[in-house]
C-alpha cells in the first residue's frame, strides 16, 4: 500500500493548483492502492468518494498548496476510516474487569492475553489474573501458564476436565479475595469458526457478562481476518479487536477495514512474538505508517502549518506597496519556523518565484532563531523604519540580542535587498510604485 500510495503522493505534492481531472486521477489511484492492500471493496468505495468530495470541495481549491491539502485530506480520512479518536480499555465499577479474550487458533490469543497483563501492570499499574479457559488441548494450559511464569503474573487454572464457565466464574471469585483487578480469560479457538466454538464463547460471555471482549485476529491473513471479525462480532457482539502480528503486515489491508466493516474499534496492536510487543491503537499513526511517511509526514505538518490565504494576501500587499517591515518580517519568522526556510515561504507567494535575487535571501533555522532576537531588540521606530539605523543604534541591537554586530548588519542589509527586490517586483506586477508608506 505504502509504495503506490507514496507516489500518488508525491506527484501531488508538487501541484500548485489541483484540477478535477488530477483528483479523479489521484483518486483512481488511491482506489488501487488499498484493493491492491485488500481492503474490503466497499470500504474502497466509500474512502475514494469521501476524499474526491473533500479534494474537489472548496477547502483544496482556495488553498495556497492544493497537492498539500489534498495528501493532508487523504491521511485524516485514513484515520478517521481506523476509528478517529484512540479508545480506552474499559475499567468495572466493582473490580475485577473482565476480559474474555476470543479469536481462532493461531491468531495469538494466549500471546496476547499475557501481553495484554503485562501492558496492564506496566502501564496501568493493575494486578491481572490470567485465566485459562481452552480446555481442549492440554498445552493451551501449559502454555499460558509458562506466559504467566515468565511475565510472574498469575494463572488460574483447573486443567482440561473443568467447563470454561465453571473455570472463569471461579477465577473471578479468587481474582475478589486476592484484590487482583484485571481478569483476562484465554479462551479457545478453532481453525474455522464452526457453531460449537460460537455457542461456547456465548454461554461464558452470558454467564460472566464480561467488561471487554476483545476478537484477536491475525494482521497478515488480510481479508479473511475482516471476515473472521465480522462473524465473531455478529455472534458475540465484541468490544474491540486486538490486531497481531502488524510486525509482518506490510499492506494494512485488515487494519483499514475492521472498524468500518465491524463498527468495532481496534484497541490494541502486536508487534512482535515479545510479551512487551503489544502496544496501543493510535489510528492517526497508523494512517502514517500505512502512507509510508516520514517526508511525507512533515509535509502534512506544513501543510497544517500553513498560513491561511487571508494573511498572505495582506503580505503580498505589503509586499507590493513596498510597506512592508520588520514587524511583518518577525511576524512572517514566526510562522516560518514551523514551517522551513524563509525562501520556501516566499516562494508560496504568487510571483514570488519570478524573484531570482531571493535565493541570497536565505535563512536556516538556526539563524532565525538570532534573527528574531535581533528584530525584537530593536525599538517600535527602528522595526517600522529600518532607515534609521546607524552605528550606535546597530551597537545597542547587538548588545540587546547578544549576537555580534556584524550580524546585526548583515541582517538589516539582507532586509534592505529584501525590500528593494520587493520593489522591484511590484514594478514587474504592475503594482503602483509611487504608493510608499514611508521612507
Ligand atoms: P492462539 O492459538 O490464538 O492462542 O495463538 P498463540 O498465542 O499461541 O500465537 C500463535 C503464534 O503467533 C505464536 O507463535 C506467537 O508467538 C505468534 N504471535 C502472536 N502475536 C504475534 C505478533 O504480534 N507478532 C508476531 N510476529 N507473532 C505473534
Ligand atoms: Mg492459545
Amino acid at each position: 500500500l505504502a509504495d503506490r500510495l507514496q507516489s500518488t503522493i508525491k506527484k501531488m505534492t508538487g501541484k500548485g493548483k489541483v484540477s478535477e481531472q488530477d483528483v479523479k486521477v489521484m483518486a483512481r489511484e488511491v482506489r488501487l492502492a488499498l484493493l491492491e492492500a485488500d481492503v474490503n471493496f466497499k470500504v474502497v468505495k466509500e474512502f475514494v468518494n469521501n476524499i474526491r468530495t473533500r479534494a474537489v470541495g472548496a477547502e483544496v481549491m482556495e488553498s495556497l498548496t492544493p497537492g498539500q491539502q489534498v495528501i493532508k485530506i487523504v491521511k485524516e480520512e485514513l484515520t478517521a476510516l481506523m476509528g478517529g479518536e484512540q479508545s480506552k480499555i474499559a475499567v468495572a465499577d466493582r473490580p475485577p474487569t473482565v476480559i474474555m479474550m476470543v479469536g481462532l487458533q493461531g491468531a495469538g490469543k494466549t500471546t496476547t492475553t499475557g501481553k495484554l497483563a503485562n501492558l496492564l501492570r506496566k502501564k496501568h499499574n493493575r494486578k491481572p489474573l490470567l485465566v485459562a479457559a481452552d480446555v481442549y488441548r492440554p498445552a493451551a494450559v501449559d502454555q499460558l501458564k509458562t506466559v504467566g511464569k515468565q511475565l510472574n503474573i498469575p494463572v488460574f487454572e483447573k486443567g482440561t476436565d473443568a467447563n470454561p464457565v465453571e473455570i472463569a466464574n471461579e477465577a473471578i471469585q479468587y481474582a475478589k479475595e486476592e484484590h487482583l483487578d484485571y481478569v483476562i480469560i484465554d479462551t479457545a479457538g478453532r481453525l474455522h469458526i464452526d457453531t460449537d466454538l460460537m455457542d461456547e464463547l456465548y454461554q461464558i460471555k452470558q454467564n460472566l457478562s464480561p467488561d471487554e471482549i476483545f476478537l484477536v485476529v491475525d494482521s497478515m491473513t488480510g481479508q479473511d481476518a475482516v471476515n473472521v471479525a465480522e462473524n465473531f462480532n455478529e455472534q458475540l457482539d465484541i468490544t474491540g479487536v486486538i490486531l497481531t502480528k502488524l510486525d509482518g503486515d506490510t499492506r494494512g489491508g485488515a487494519a483499514l477495514s475492521i472498524k468500518s466493516v465491524t463498527n468495532k474499534p481496534i484497541k490494541f496492536i502486536g508487534m512482535g512474538e515479545k510479551l512487551d510487543q503489544l502496544e496501543d491503537f493510535h489510528p492517526d499513526r497508523m494512517a502514517s505508517r500505512i502512507l509510508g511517511m516520514g517526508d511525507v509526514l512533515s509535509l502534512i505538518e506544513k501543510a497544517e502549518a500553513t498560513i491561511d490565504e487571508k494573511k498572505a494576501k495582506e503580505l503580498e500587499d505589503k509586499m507590493r506597496s513596498a510597506s512592508f517591515d520588520f514587524d511583518d518580517f518577525l511576524e512572517q519568522m514566526e510562522q516560518v519556523r514551523s514551517m522551513g526556510p524563509l525562501d520556501e515561504l516566499l516562494s508560496l507567494l504568487p510571483g514570488a518565484n519570478k524573484m531570482k535575487g531571493l535565493k541570497n535571501v536565505q535563512l536556516d533555522d538556526k539563524q532565525l532563531v538570532h534573527v528574531e532576537a535581533i528584530i525584537k531588540s530593536m525599538t517600535k521606530q527602528e522595526r517600522k523604519d529600518p532607515s534609521l539605523m546607524n552605528p550606535s543604534r546597530k551597537k545597542r541591537i547587538a548588545q540587546g540580542s547578544g549576537r555580534p554586530i556584524a550580524e546585526v548588519n548583515r541582517l538589516i542589509k539582507q532586509f534592505n535587498e529584501m525590500r528593494k527586490m520587493m520593489k522591484q517586483m511590484s514594478g514587474m506586477t504592475g503594482g503602483k510604485k509611487g504608493k510608499r508608506r514611508k521612507g
